[in-house]
């Protein structure tokens, strides 16, 4: 295949270049095409230029696939271009396409996604790769992406979503001579020579505490985080105000939610009347994130891998669908991340609204990412055509002297480390209060709290599965006789070679605690009557047993017994202990069950 990239500055000018380029085609240099396919990333949604631009291509090339989008950026020839309308012709030697495009109405996205593939998949033809472009802000494009994938697919689904430079109001993608608004364009690339190497990389680092969102409607708004409204929480961390920039605002600081060993970026893209957040792809309830800024370093030495690995696969063409927040991050310096790959292949693209990947059973949505498409028909030319360049810092500099004359960047890395530095030392300190606030001093054992939420957690457990559980309730015998024979030291030595003996004798699943005193509780998840027995049995025995110095003997008693479906936490208290109180009564140093 062969790339020719440029910008259409006047349709006059754009004609007379397609004309050369056809006219080079009809006389077979460097060979007859078997496909022409035509993307076109326009930074305005005008109808009368993009359809002056679609027909002047379909005029001078009337076989020509035309597919494309409007923007939030344009890159040509690895350049990052606004305000422009770009275009990236393939020419293929041996690969076909198929375009289908099809308009849906909001909550009708799955269908559309099912419809897709089904016209894609309807003749057995070997689908080499996906070129897909939808309208992410009229309609919610990770469920058309389900829908796409929900038979599963044996080839790599790529694109980007239209873009509208920040306005967030009108995308368009466009097919041949129809313009959609709401929907998608698919374009299959259908060979046995086409190869397609795909990566992706975010450089997006996580800066606050890991936050669950709670709520969501319409799948793509968080109506609460932790709780709370999620837009007071998200403006509590950035100071964002509910106005027309919100998007401008926000765009820098995603929310990186994890799923499935995924990191996905989640754009805001406008807070609702009530306090939520519509998110660019879609968000779930139990969604974990934390929100995220960009780290230039990170992106940077992102862009040199990516470059280097696909240098490696000796593309003829690479396509970029990049998330416009880089632009905005990145700003003077964003070239550093696209420019690299023209030095591989000729390199177009668009900065995007969400970028689309996958294969198999599953298409990721992703936001503030780059996802770089690299194609070759065949195998790798010669080594003269893809030099693969491994990249020079010293040339870098040298190339780029004043790198970071942009002191933006700089400071942004600086302070992205002090910020990690600071969360990392609070989630430290914060754990470890965690811990204090769960903990009986004395003994190192559960306190009460926790206890109590263990058992209001098992008694929901059971509530929405059916699992059991038993307790054990002990209390050391004639304690008040260790104390005031041998002194509260003694006293206090007893409970905590008590508590060892507990923490020794129970499992990972069990939690052992002081209920207060001389008393403690023992609660068995996932635990028959009989085995919860034994346990306090063995407990008893060891307690028994134990050497306590100048103390002698301590023994305790044990009160038994398996929750009741339909019964509270202070009615299970209650029994056990009633069971505790049998103990007691039966000579003490005994174990009761009920
Ligand atoms: P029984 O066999 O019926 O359980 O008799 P007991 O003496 O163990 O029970 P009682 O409730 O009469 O006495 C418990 C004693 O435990 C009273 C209290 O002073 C003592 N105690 C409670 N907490 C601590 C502690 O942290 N350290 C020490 N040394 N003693 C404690
Ligand atoms: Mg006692
Ligand atoms: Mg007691």
């Amino acid at each position: 295949m062969k790339q020719h990239i440029g910008v259409v500055q006047t349709i006059p000018d754009f004609q007379s270049e397609l004309e050369v380029l056809a006219g080079r085609l009809q006389e077979g240099q460097p060979e007859i095409p078997s496909a022409i396919l035509v993307q076109l990333f326009f930074s305005s949604d005008n109808l009368e230029w993009i359809n002056q631009v679609t027909d002047a291509v379909l005029t001078v090339m009337p076989e020509a696939i035309v597919v494309g989008a409007t923007t939030d950026g344009e890159i040509a020839n690895g350049k990052t271009l606004t305000n422009s309308t770009v275009f990236s012709i393939s020419v293929f030697a041996k690969t076909t396409l198929r375009v289908v495009a099809d308009t849906c109405l909001p909550g009708e996205e799955l269908a559309l996604g099912e419809g897709l593939r089904d016209q894609l998949l309807k003749q057995e033809q070997q689908i080499a790769g996906v070129l897909f472009l939808a309208t992410p802000l009229s309609i919610n494009v990770s469920s058309l992406l389900d829908g796409l994938a929900s038979e599963g697919i044996n080839f790599p689904l790529f694109g980007g979503g239209a873009g509208d430079y920040a306005v967030m109001e009108h995308s368009l993608v466009i097919a041949n001579r129809q313009t959609i608004d709401c929907g998608a364009v698919v374009v299959a690339l259908i060979s046995d020579d086409l190869v397609i190497k795909e990566y992706t990389y975010s450089g997006w680092m996580p800066l606050t505490r890991e936050m669950t969102i709670t709520a969501t409607k319409n799948d793509r708004i968080a109506t609460e985080i932790d709780g709370r409204p999620a837009y007071d929480v998200y403006s509590g961390y950035l100071g964002i105000e509910n106005d027309q920039q919100f998007f401008l605002n926000s765009l820098e600081f995603p929310f990186l939610v994890k799923r499935d060993n995924e990191l996905l970026g989640r754009t805001p893209m406008k807070a609702t009347e009530d306090g939520g957040i519509h998110f660019i792809a879609d968000v779930k309830p139990g969604d974990k994130f934390r929100i995220g800024y960009g780290d230039p370093k990170e992106i940077i030495a992102h862009a040199k891998h990516a470059r280097d690995e696909l240098g490696k696969f000796c593309p003829e063409a690479i396509f970029l669908y990049t998330c416009c927040c880089r632009r905005f991050l990145m700003q003077n310096d964003v070239e550093m991340e696209t420019l690299p790959f023209e030095e591989v292949a000729p390199t177009a693209g668009f900065y995007t609204y969400g970028e689309f990947l996958g294969k198999g059973s599953h298409i990721s949505h992703y936001n503030s990412t780059m996802l770089v498409v690299g194609m070759r028909e065949g195998e790798p030319k010669q080594p003269m055509d893809c030099d693969v360049v491994s990249w020079a810092p010293e040339a870098d500099l040298a190339d780029k002297p004043d790198l970071y004359k942009n002191q933006h960047i700089r400071v942004v890395t600086q302070l992205i480390h002090f910020i990690e530095t600071i969360t990392a030392e609070l989630e430290d300190r914060n754990r470890e209060l965690m811990q204090l606030a769960v903990t009986d001093k004395l003994t190192g054992l559960f306190n009460r709290a926790k206890l109590d939420q263990v058992l209001d957690e098992e008694i929901v457990r059971h509530n929405r599965y059916g699992t059991e559980f038993c307790v054990i309730m002990a209390d050391i015998d004639d304690f008040k006789m260790i104390n005031d024979t041998f002194g509260h030291h003694k006293g206090d030595a007893a409970l905590m070679a008590f508590s060892d003996i507990l923490r020794q004798s129970i499992r990972a699943n069990d939690t052992a605690g002081r209920w207060g005193g001389e008393e403690f509780l023992i609660v068995l998840p996932h635990t028959s009557v009989d085995a919860a027995a034994q346990t306090a049995e063995k407990i008893r025995a060891l307690v028994a047993s134990g050497d306590y110095g100048e103390v002698k003997t301590v023994t305790a008693s044990f009160g038994v017994l398996a929750h009741k479906s339909g019964e509270t936490v202070d009615d299970l208290l209650l029994r056990a202990d009633m069971a505790l109180y049998a103990a007691k009564r039966k000579g003490r140093n005994a174990v009761v069950c009920q």
